[in-house]
């Protein structure tokens, strides 16, 4: 099913049928609640461990957004990872000991993936992918389908919760003045964790200063995200990066305390501009998701804070205050973005609007099996 609509806004004949892998889940409730008036997308499956498999949606789920479980998700029935569901393409939040294989078996099985699980971002051949900073890179999706023997299916992933806010930021300052290096100081939201997460006992009126793995997804996302798809490979961006990550007493968004070091001089004033002058382009602007300024700049001396800031443009703008001289590098300042929406579940549905948008999603799926009745051409197209 492509667009029918060459207007920067996209139209379909029909909604495009969605599963969501790892529905029950911190991240896949977010997709359920996110997928419930979508309009182009509809949810017809969930799936889960064995542990939910077999049971309606709303006896599997352990639920604890605000709001109702939507009605169209509550009654249907959980399934297993078996790459057989009725629908076009999966989201995947599955825990990462599983995302992997079960992955690639429904990239296989013909089914475009759309993954918020660390386990193929830095895969040569699949797109690390947040919209506003390099879309480009969904150049790479042919390759990895020729390079796997995929036949319609393919995997794109997007950033750790954490580098998604910092990249946003960092993008528009990368494009007006260029980045030689930066150290950041994350203070982390506990719903990052997934549920039940970090120990209620570890974490109430206390930090903790280690997130796992955190440090080395921030050090490396950002090269790749900033970096550029030469047609082959993805090349990345040289950047100097030092991580430190901490877990707060924090629900939901992510602040980063961020020190840069710009390749051209620039006054604090032209990086408040470059950062509030961030506009996505008409194609952006048309996905239901995107928001047209995705980075806030607040001039209030205390800003941003999660309480008050993190659902600044539904959820799906990093929120930035406090630009300043820094002593060390050039230019300091703090971020706040929302995990479970830009850095989760919203960051997965903005990649899935763009991939429809550009005709990557389909309605007939070709598995890999299928492909030797496929002239090759066509299968490596
Ligand atoms: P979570 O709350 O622990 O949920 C994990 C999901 O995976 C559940 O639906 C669970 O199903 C399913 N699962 C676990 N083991 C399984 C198995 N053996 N077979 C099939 N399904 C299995 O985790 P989360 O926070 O939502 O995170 C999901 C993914 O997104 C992770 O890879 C995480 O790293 C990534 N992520 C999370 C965030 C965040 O802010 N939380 C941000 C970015 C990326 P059951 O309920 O049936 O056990």
């Amino acid at each position: 099913m492509s667009p029918v609509s060459s207007s920067s806004e996209p139209k379909f004949d029909a909604k495009f049928r969605v599963g969501v892998l790892g529905a029950t889940g911190t991240v896949g409730q977010r997709l359920v609640q996110l997928l419930a008036d979508h309009p182009w997308f509809e949810l017809t499956e969930v799936a889960a461990s064995e542990r939910s498999s077999g049971k309606k949606y709303s006896e599997a789920v352990n639920w604890h957004l605000e709001s109702p479980i939507p009605s169209a998700a509550a009654n249907l029935i959980v399934k297993g990872l078996d790459p057989t569901l009725d629908c076009d393409f999966v989201f995947s939040a599955l825990d990462s000991s599983v995302a992997g294989p079960a992955e690639e078996e429904f990239a296989r099985a013909g089914y475009p993936v759309v993954s918020n699980s660390k386990n193929h971002r830095m895969s040569p051949d699949v797109p690390l992918l947040i919209p506003e900073v390099n879309a480009a890179h969904l150049d790479a999706i042919p390759v990895q389908q020729k390079n796997r023997g995929y036949g319609s299916g393919f995997i794109v992933t997007n950033p750790n919760c954490s580098t998604a806010g910092l990249v946003l930021v960092l993008k528009p300052l990368a494009d007006a003045f260029g980045l030689e290096k930066m150290f950041v100081v994350t203070m982390q939201a506990v719903s990052g964790a997934g549920y039940p997460g970090v120990p209620s006992l570890d974490i109430l009126g206390n930090v903790v200063p280690f997130i796992s793995g955190e440090e080395e997804k921030m050090e490396a996302e950002p090269q790749k995200l900033l970096g550029r798809w030469d047609g082959s490979r993805f090349v990345e961006a040289g950047l100097g990066i030092s991580a430190h990550c901490n877990r707060v007493p924090v629900e939901n968004g992510h602040l980063e305390c961020l020190s840069i070091s710009l390749k051209k001089i620039a006054t604090l004033r032209e990086v408040r501009e470059a950062l509030r002058n961030f506009t996505v382009s008409d194609e952006l602007a048309a996905l239901p998701t995107a928001v047209k300024n995705p980075v806030v700049v607040l001039e209030e001396e205390n800003r941003p804070q999660p309480r008050r800031d993190v659902n600044a443009g539904n959820g799906m703008a990093a929120v930035v205050g406090r630009v300043r001289e820094c002593p060390l590098l050039d230019v300091k300042l703090t971020l706040l973005s929302h995990n479970l929406l830009r850095g989760a579940a919203g960051a997965a549905l903005l990649n899935a609007e763009l991939l429809a948008s550009r005709g990557f999603l389909t309605r007939s799926r070709i598995a890999a099996s299928d492909l030797a009745a496929v002239p090759v051409t066509q299968a490596a197209e």
